[in-house]
């Protein structure tokens, strides 16, 4: 969203709620670089996305299989609901944002990836571990090690 004052394209949302008319979000932006305020209306894209699936037949992105796979990823361990919610949040808005009406599941499946190693370690092992589908143990491990030594450092 580029700054109306200086044209900077990176902002951060400060504020954000629905419009009055309940299909607009209304949101309150502040530009990294001159630091003034503006507001955005952003429309409910309400084109479904498709999914092209790995034999390429295409289904309706489905948030709550996404939060479904989710949740089986973060079994046990200490992630809340809301951390969840939003990360399907961002990626919704990240692939409605992209323009593209349809979406491989497999950049869906990286996304999330991407996000669950922000938000709980284990859990972005499980998730990995069955999205990737390791073929044998070494190549678990060589994930599990790359996890590690980035943590180490
Ligand atoms: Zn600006």
């Amino acid at each position: 969203m580029k700054c109306p004052f200086c044209g900077y394209t990176e902002s951060k949302v400060i504020d954000s709620r629905p419009a009055e008319d309940g299909e607009k979000i209304r949101r309150r932006r502040e530009c990294l670089k001159c630091e003034k305020r503006f507001t955005t209306y952003e429309i409910i894209e309400t084109t479904p996305l498709m999914v092209i699936k790995k034999d390429k037949s295409r289904e309706a992105f489905d948030r709550n299989k996404l939060l479904s796979g989710l949740l089986r990823a973060c079994e046990k361990r200490p992630v809340a609901m809301n951390t969840l919610e939003q990360v399907v949040d961002d990626i919704q808005i990240a692939l409605q944002n992209s323009l593209e009406k349809e979406v491989p599941s497999q950049r869906i499946g990286e996304l999330a990836m991407e996000k669950l190693k922000g938000v709980d370690e284990v859990a972005y092992v499980r998730f990995a571990s069955v999205y990737r589908q390791f073929k044998d143990i070494n190549s678990f491990m060589a994930e599990l090690k790359l996890i590690l030594e980035s943590k180490a450092n």
